[in-house]
């Protein structure tokens, strides 16, 4: 099958054709439909994360189970979302409801399969979902109703678990609380939907992309702003001169978590919700921790259990209470997924979705 391959830090992706393993009990090969490009793939390809290589790309996809291993529930043909951080629900962090933080889940990559040389080839988070198949444990799947579109079924897996997550689990946002959201790709454009549909408002958006000012406003933000010397003023203008409840860090940068950190009011809370670098350090003045009274905490997977809250969204999606077509910039074939990839390097567009023929 053929599957988009990264063969070390900076070099070029490239379509390869690879062999996955048949299912072993408990296990599923699963036929992708949809998978978006998030910014945690450009993170395993650009020196961020140091997973191993070769390397398939990709952890946020729906597809149909093709065949199933001995000892599982799903049965073939159902469609399932893919679940990055299934939940061992035996360790420690699972039996005290943190399966988000699941001890079982601490590789970037797995070893799955094979390279068309006979090599050992890794999957991403244990899936590698940019390809036409997968194979994985079944509690990496979660059954979502067949007729949900697959692209948006797709989202599910990362950027909207995460973003959802990060304001209803996380920050735990109230009606009437100001937001603000810094970093408008697939998950900050999913923040600003949930914070929105929590009753928040003002519910303000910023990107360094004027481009990204419909895409905001279409997600549900009130109000968009460029983060130049004016923000802060700007922020505080729209809060009564406080700053806002919660900030929200979709880059994973230092110096927007700094920014988050200075448009939040005193007693306010900053989520980290992007992925960044751990030679990036984030300077903050001791004074200024304890007399801020802020609270500074990081959104892993949006503090979620997916087994549950994939088909709630799943559910949200087909009544209609949940519209993602904002967050799809475009539907592409594998080939053309490097070319994304630069695309979402240079911050353009919110999500590309691969999909697969049939
Ligand atoms: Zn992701
Ligand atoms: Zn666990």
């Amino acid at each position: 099958m053929r599957a988009l391959v990264a063969r070390g830090p900076g070099a070029p992706l490239r379509v390869e054709e690879v062999r996955l393993p048949t299912p072993g009990p408990g296990e599923l090969r699963v036929r992708i439909r949809a998978a978006g490009i998030c910014h945690s793939d450009l993170s395993m390809v650009n020196g961020t994360l140091a997973p191993a290589y070769p390397l398939v790309l990709g952890h946020e996809a729906a597809g149909v189970v093709a065949e199933a291993g001995p000892g599982t529930r799903l049965p073939v043909g159902a469609q399932v979302v893919l679940n990055w951080a299934p939940a061992c629900r035996t360790c420690w962090f699972c039996r005290r409801g943190e399966p988000w933080l699941c001890a079982a889940n601490t590789a970037p990559a797995v070893a799955r399969g094979e390279t068309a040389e006979g090599d050992p080839l890794y999957v991403t988070l244990g899936l590698g979902a940019l390809a036409e198949e997968v194979v994985v444990p079944e509690h990496a799947a979660v059954g979502v109703p067949g007729d949900l579109p697959p692209e948006q079924a797709a989202l599910l897996g990362c950027a909207v678990l995460t973003g959802t997550g990060a304001v209803r689990n996380t920050a735990r946002v109230g009606a009437g609380e100001s937001v603000v959201v810094i970093g408008l790709g697939g998950v900050g454009l999913s923040v600003l939907t949930a914070a929105r549909a929590a009753g928040a408002g003002p519910v303000i958006a910023v990107d360094v992309a004027e481009a990204k000012r419909e895409l905001a406003l279409a997600a549900g933000a009130t109000d968009f702003l460029l983060p130049d010397d004016r923000l802060s003023k700007e922020v505080r203008a729209r809060t009564e001169g406080r700053g806002v409840d919660h900030a929200f860090e979709c880059v994973g940068r230092s110096a927007t978590i700094r920014t988050a950190w200075r448009l939040t009011r005193r007693g306010g809370a900053v989520t980290v919700v992007g992925m960044g670098a751990k030679d990036d350090l984030v300077s903050l003045a001791a004074l200024d921790i304890f007399h801020s009274a802020r609270t500074l905490r990081s959104s892993v997977y949006g503090s979620s259990d997916p087994d549950r809250e994939v088909p709630e969204l799943a559910r949200a999606v087909g009544d209609g209470t949940l519209d993602l077509r904002p967050l799809i910039s475009g539907r592409i074939p594998l080939d053309e997924a490097p070319a994304a990839f630069d695309r979402l390097a240079r911050g353009e567009g919110a999500r590309w979705v691969v999909t697969f023929p049939g």
